[in-house]
């Protein structure tokens, strides 16, 4: 092995990459990501911000147990425990990086409440501007490392294996026109690619997040865990922009309420909290409206009304865009996929199943979500796993990076993704229609078979990634005989106690399954 091949690869710039990537200095490390760095990853859309328990009165046990109650019954206590005790150390090392999180006149982190959260609980940025101010100082201070080379604008497509052990990449330079994959080889790889919302039509998530990670990791062998839970956001502002920007949640707590094109305030029959319900019983009421025909509108004209510019200003922002006042007319919103909760199985270091492979953030299930996350409990995993990587990889020989390995650094020159091509526009419709708010046995059966069928058709290892994890969300799914969490069947409305337990599964136990869940 020359000096070019035993780097770390990671795979993401997203805020676990880079983090992970900043933890190993001085270390070689490349970092391989799908848009030039700094975009196409959800961290930099972040509105809220990070949970830590550092507020006056909040405790490490408030966090968990808020934690284990939106899991709903599957949250491994143990990870969620751990990810709770060191998020005040990552939040000190993100400030170590020149995130400037609010302070109060003290100078102590100033911290707000969210939903489902017992105490106040969020650190923020400036209002809503939490993700972009962490990426940001991230992407300078990665700038300024020596020991990291980024190539922006590749794309991972598969992980080469040699005797059972994960050793490289195979990347696709998307701007050169060529479908022509080159190898990278590493001493380790690190998976950290984000999610799969843009399996979904609606969705708040960058067109990069289309589970090609997880794809590639199962394919290539990996455990993988709770594959059937996604999350949906209920109130994504519905004016056809892919992604759909969001319309936060914190408008509903000014007291926004959720109209019908008929004028009813259908929320009011389906849950004594009515719009302040919980995230998926608000995501099925929008949903059941749409579906009918009858819309789904937030109107805020009198809960927020003239402060709207000032008090809601991205918001306000997206709305002016698409031709809508929120002063005076409701916003038109859907659900729209927003967080997955399963990915690949990682123990509490980021250790996948196969050896040489680690992963961190959003591509992995570490159990601490369960089958729903709490929100801004995401950002925290993200550094607290992705610095546990760091830490169990300084157990491992490493090269220390010579010192030209960041003018190694190159970018493909590729500002936008493809647009979507008719094979993934026909997934994405289908994953929508029979793998999302509402699912059913019959249709999930249908999102299946037309899933098998795209892949008999595809042929680009950048498409059969994406239909591995849609096959995989589907199985799981369809196995799952109840409703928990992200997972709502409306054939099994109810939790069933025999059920209350994680779904481990590698890609070859989960294609061997297909033909009796077709058949029951
Ligand atoms: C609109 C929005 C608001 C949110 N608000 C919050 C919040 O307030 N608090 C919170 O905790 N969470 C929030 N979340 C969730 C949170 O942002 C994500 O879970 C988290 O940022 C994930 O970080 P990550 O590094 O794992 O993934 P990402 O930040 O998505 O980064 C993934 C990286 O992988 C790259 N990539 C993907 N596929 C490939 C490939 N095949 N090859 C190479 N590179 C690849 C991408 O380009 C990107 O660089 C929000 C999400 C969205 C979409």
């Amino acid at each position: 092995m020359d000096r070019q091949d035993d780097s770390v690869l990671i795979i993401g710039g997203g805020l676990a990459g880079l983090f992970c990537a900043l933890k190993l200095a001085p270390k070689a490390v490349t970092v391989i990501t799908a848009a030039p760095i700094g975009r196409g990853a959800s961290s930099a859309w972040a509105q809220a911000g990070i949970a830590a328990a550092v507020g006056p009165g909040d405790t490490v046990d408030k966090h968990v147990a808020d934690t284990l109650i939106a899991g709903d019954g599957i949250v491994d206590e143990a990870v969620a425990r751990l990810m709770a005790t060191q998020a005040s150390d990552r939040i000190h090392d993100l400030l170590d990086y020149g995130v400037p999180f609010d302070r109060d006149l003290e100078g102590h982190l100033q911290v707000s409440r969210e939903a489902a959260h017992s105490e106040s609980r969020i650190v923020r940025v400036r209002g809503d501007m939490a993700g972009r101010a962490i990426m940001q100082a991230l992407v300078e201070t990665v700038k300024n490392t020596p020991s990291i080379r980024v190539m922006g604008g590749y794309i991972a497509e598969g992980l080469i294996v040699e005797d059972g052990r994960v050793c490289g990449v195979e990347v696709l330079d998307e701007s050169s026109g060529e479908d022509r994959l080159i190898p990278i080889r590493g001493s380790h790889v690190v998976i950290a690619a984000g999610g799969i919302g843009h399996l979904y039509e609606v969705t708040t998530n960058p067109a990069e997040a289309r589970g090609g990670g997880v794809g590639m990791a199962a394919r290539a062998g990996a455990r993988m865990a709770d594959l059937e839970f996604v999350q949906f956001h209920p109130t994504a502002i519905n004016v056809g922009k892919d992604p759909a920007p969001l319309a936060t949640e914190a408008l509903r707590g000014h007291g926004a309420t959720l109209l019908n094109k008929d004028g009813e305030r259908f929320m009011v029959p389906l849950h004594p909290d009515a719009e302040l319900a919980p995230r998926d019983v608000v995501a099925r009421g929008i949903f059941r409206e749409v579906q009918a025909g009858r819309g789904a509108f937030l109107d805020c004209t009198e809960a927020v009304g003239k402060t709207f510019a000032e008090e809601f200003p991205t918001v306000y922002g997206y709305c002016m865009e698409a031709g809508i006042d929120p002063v005076t007319q409701p916003i038109p919103v859907v659900p729209a996929a927003h967080y997955f909760m399963g990915g690949i199985w990682t123990d509490m270091d980021g250790r996948t199943s196969l050896p040489g492979l680690w992963a961190c953030g959003e591509v992995t299930s570490t159990g601490a979500h369960g089958a729903n996350r709490l929100a801004s409990n995401s950002l925290l995993e993200a550094v607290v796993f992705s610095s546990r990587v760091a830490a169990a990889l300084g157990g491992e020989t490493l090269t220390d990076a010579p010192a030209d390995w960041s003018k190694g650094s190159k970018d493909s020159g590729r500002i936008e993704p493809r647009p979507d091509s008719e094979p993934m526009k026909l997934l994405r419709k289908t994953m929508s229609a029979h793998l999302g708010v509402l699912r059913d046995g019959e249709g999930m059966k249908k999102a299946l078979r037309t899933i098998m069928e795209l892949e008999r058709d595809a042929n680009t290892e950048r498409f059969h990634n994406v239909l591995a994890t849609a096959k995989l969300v589907a199985v799981c799914a369809l196995n799952r005989t109840e409703s928990r969490g992200g997972h709502f069947r409306t054939d099994y409305p109810n939790e069933d106690p025999a059920w209350k337990r994680r779904t481990f599964v590698t890609l070859e136990q989960a294609e061997a399954t297909i033909p009796s869940l077709l058949e029951s």
